[in-house]
């Protein structure tokens, strides 16, 4: 039976990158053995939950490429994919588990429970709630259900050890004697995360659970409650956190850590799923640039290593570069056209008859290009008359009293010289600069200032084919 995973976020913050990871490790699953990937979005906690973090977050997984089988927006046949809207499912199984004796009502007040632990730690005791409610009489019981007096409900833990095979960790164990008798239903009547995530996971036939290591503690709770619900365990892959250069988990102090920063920054979504792709999951053997395809083709549950990821900024750059120069002309000047807009440099004919010439000016921009909104403004030269001049270079490269003799004689170079490509360019200023008995570097570095206003462009000779030989001329008379 092909696999059916899910990502289950909480609406209570952006999609940061430990989240956008576990959603590609499920979705790469999925997609790797033609399963169906499912979105839920636990939202019980609806004081920290928002709808604008639920947009936030469609989003976000919609910029990474990560499409979902079933969830909210396209629907399916275990809807609705929102907890809030299934609270009724949840206090229906609290109900069952009742009546299974696999949990019990509990009366006891919050506060009176929250002090007797307060009390307990401060003596430096652990504490446990003690089982007191299950010692009710069954008659007291239903008279205090039928008063609606408020109560949780709680599962009541067996004796025994729980285990579970992690396909990441191998097998781990827990006493059950170091498990309380946890809440299932507050006394608020909404579900506990366990509850929920159990009762979604099993009505959803989920088949393999990956999800953040945070959880480990937490499975074998859950484990027992299939148990105890005579539902199919799941398989678990509990996947390794992600840790910052100093080796501290993952946080603002790193840098952006929400997907949508990196949106607005000009990082490509193909680069941000390669980049976490490989944060804990090692493909086998050295290719690191990996398109979509690839990653599906080649993806493992068994291929995540069990030790902490660590995520490096620098490599994040450049996976963006390498992923940058991958993609086509067209592409990148589709990504790009609001920021040209934006600027005032562009027109309809780049997609039409300038098509080919734009084509090759990106051609030359985009190995230089750490992000996407690095690109349109490298593109001043070939875009506009308007040039800004880096004062330091203009001073290097252009105020020396020999420099305008030099720049006549090139202008005149550049006005006769039969054929204005790159290689006859070159040949000719090479050609000058020997005749005069000076370094070609000086014609260069100066045509480069007068040409494109900077110190430094791609290469000089490509430059100028492209600019064209009547703005170039117009470029290099130098104002007095
Ligand atoms: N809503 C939980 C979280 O965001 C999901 C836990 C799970 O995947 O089971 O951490």
């Amino acid at each position: 039976m092909p696999p059916r995973v899910r990502f289950a976020p909480s609406p209570t913050g952006y999609l940061h990158v430990g989240g956008a990871r576990t959603a590609l490790f499920n979705w790469l699953y999925a997609r790797r053995h033609g399963g169906t990937f499912i979105l839920r979005i636990e939202d019980t906690d609806m004081e920290r939950s928002s709808t604008d973090m639920v947009t936030a977050i469609f989003d976000s997984m919609t910029w990474l490429g990560l499409d979902w089988d079933e969830g909210p927006r396209v629907g399916g046949p275990h809807g609705p994919y929102f907890q809030t809207e299934r609270l009724d499912k949840y206090r229906a199984a609290a109900d069952a588990l009742v009546a299974s004796a696999h949990a019990y009502r509990c009366f006891c007040k919050p506060d009176d429970l929250k002090a007797e632990r307060a009390a307990a730690e401060a003596a430096g005791q652990t504490w446990n709630y003690d089982r007191r409610c299950t010692r009710l009489a069954p008659d007291d019981i239903a008279r205090r259900v039928a008063a609606r007096e408020s109560h949780a409900v709680r599962f009541l833990v067996p004796a025994g050890i729980t285990a579970f095979d992690d396909l990441v960790h191998g097998r781990i164990e827990f006493d059950n004697a170091n498990i309380e008798d946890f809440v299932i239903i507050r006394s608020d009547t909404y579900p506990t995360y366990h509850l929920s995530v159990v009762v979604d996971d099993v009505e959803m036939q989920i088949t393999e659970v990956v999800r953040g290591d945070d959880h480990i503690s937490n499975t074998p709770k859950q484990v027992l409650l299939y148990v105890a619900m005579g539902a199919a365990v799941p398989k678990f892959a509990h996947v390794p956190l992600i840790m910052g250069p100093d080796k501290k988990r993952l946080s603002k102090r790193h840098g952006a850590t929400s997907v949508g920063e990196y949106e607005t920054q000009g990082y490509l979504p193909e680069a941000m799923v390669n980049f976490l792709a490989l944060l804990g999951w090692n493909p086998g053997g050295d290719q690191e640039v990996f398109s979509r395809q690839e990653l599906i083709d080649r993806f493992t549950l068994e291929g995540i290593s069990g030790g902490n990821a660590v995520f490096n900024p620098d490599k994040l750059d450049w996976f963006n570069q390498q992923h940058i120069m991958r993609l086509p002309a067209d592409d990148v000047l589709r990504r790009i056209r609001p920021d040209l807009e934006a600027l005032g440099w562009w027109s309809d004919d780049l997609l039409s008859t300038r098509a080919d010439w734009i084509a090759r000016v990106l051609a030359l921009i985009k190995p230089r290009a750490k992000n996407l909104s690095e690109i349109a403004p490298q593109m001043r030269a070939f875009l506009s008359d308007n040039l800004v001049f880096d004062d330091a270079a203009v001073k290097k490269h252009l105020s020396d009293p020999s420099v305008p003799a030099h720049l006549q004689a090139w202008i005149a170079v550049l006005e006769t010289t039969p054929s204005f490509d790159a290689a006859s360019l070159e040949a000719a200023l090479r050609a000058l600069a020997e005749a005069r008995g000076i370094k070609p570097g000086v014609l260069i570095h100066a045509t480069r200032v007068a040409v494109t206003g900077q110190g430094n462009s791609p290469g000089l000779f490509e430059v100028l084919e492209l600019v064209g030989r009547d703005r170039v001329i117009a470029r290099m008379h130098l104002p007095a």
